[in-house]
């Protein structure tokens, strides 16, 4: 039998307890410093210890994990702590598509997959002298948020990004992306493709609470021109609630994302397999704007460890996102197809 593995942080949690459900040998590559933490939850099997992630690169790590006929989950902090060409060379099987968390981690290559599969997305402005309305500069890559700031014009920006710079948040030769500011209801649009029912499955919806962009909205605007708030407002995310979209909406969440496993299929094959989101802002007339894909499980999903209430409707018992990537992982490894849901 196959086990799963990954890394201990983001949403290891729910991705090892629904492999345990489905009867599946459990393993987690876990930082000494959380040993402790991680020895509390009864259902993971084995723990390899590493003083930090880079470590999964060695090839002891490597060897062990193939020993165990593992498949790595891939997640945010694989994303966040990894290069692209260190995930790639990863040589234990990864689940979905290694290749398309390249697309993920690289504005230019994301922007360019998330234009194939027709989503609206915010204008790109491509230099700081072009900033002429509200914007966001961000960070390359699944910086969590943390480093970015909104700017209304050049002296805005380059004031903020000195400020950040002088904090050691950024560095001086960080290469910064400006978008439009998109304004509206946040909504982060969890789905999951099934390459072997060639399916595409909508699991639900998150929003995400940012530090300390969102504790700036309780303070009166007489307060913040007083000053007495941070200098740069951040974006960094602290946990995430479940939202649950008007019916009404759902048939163009399930347009998006199968827009986007298509335009996936094309662009990086095999394509979008297994889980991934769809991130952005519903509008006053409702059209959805979207600044961000995740080509991975995305720990809003934690939210409904328990399961989602679509899942419910479609299986009709509770399934987390972990499960279900352990149900296609079982499925795949009983019909001999494991070379279909992995890379
Ligand atoms: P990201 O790393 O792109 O997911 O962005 C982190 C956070 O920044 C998001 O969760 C949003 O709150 C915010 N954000 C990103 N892009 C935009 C945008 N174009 N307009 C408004 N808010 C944004």
């Amino acid at each position: 039998m196959t086990a799963v593995a990954t890394l201990g942080s983001h949403c290891a949690l729910q991705v090892l307890k629904g492999a345990h459900d489905e009867g599946l040998k459990t393993i987690l590559v876990c930082e000494k410093r959380r040993e402790r933490l991680y020895r509390r939850f009864p259902f993971i099997d084995r723990l390899i210890l590493v003083d930090s992630f880079s470590e999964i690169l060695d090839w002891n790590i490597q060897a062990e994990l193939q020993s165990e006929n593992a498949v790595m989950i891939p997640h945010g902090t694989l994303i966040s702590q990894m290069s692209s060409d260190e995930i790639e060379s990863i040589t234990t099987p990864i689940f979905g598509n290694r290749w398309i968390l390249r697309w993920e981690s690289d504005r230019t290559m994301k922007e360019e997959l998330m234009r194939k599969a027709g989503l609206r997305m915010p204008a790109p402005i491509d230099t700081p002298d072009d900033i002429d309305r509200a914007v966001i500069v961000k960070r390359q890559g699944a910086a969590g948020g943390k480093g970015y700031f909104i700017a209304s014009s050049r002296k805005d920006y380059d004031e903020k990004r000195e400020s950040l710079i002088r904090q050691g948040i950024i560095s001086a030769d960080e290469l910064l992306y400006i978008q439009e500011y998109a304004a509206g209801v946040l909504a982060y649009l969890q789905f999951f493709y099934s390459p072997l029912n060639e399916d595409v499955e909508f699991f639900g919806t998150d929003q995400r609470h940012e530090s300390d962009i969102e504790g700036l909205a309780r303070i009166p605007a007489m307060e913040q021109m007083n000053g007495g708030v941070s200098e740069v407002p951040s974006f960094n995310v602290i946990g995430n609630s479940p939202l649950v979209l008007r019916e009404s909406l759902l048939d163009g969440a399930y347009s998006m994302g199968e827009r986007f496993v298509d335009a996936a299929k094309e662009a990086v094959p095999p394509g979008m397999n297994g889980p991934f989101c769809i991130e952005g802002v519903y509008d006053e007339n409702a059209g959805f704007t979207s600044f961000e894909f995740s080509a991975r499980i995305v720990a809003g999903t934690n939210i409904y460890m328990d399961g989602s209430p679509y899942y419910s409707l479609l299986y009709d018992r509770p399934i987390s996102m972990g499960r279900r990537i352990a149900m296609e992982i079982k499925q795949a490894f009983e019909s001999d197809r494991l070379d279909s849901v992995t890379t």
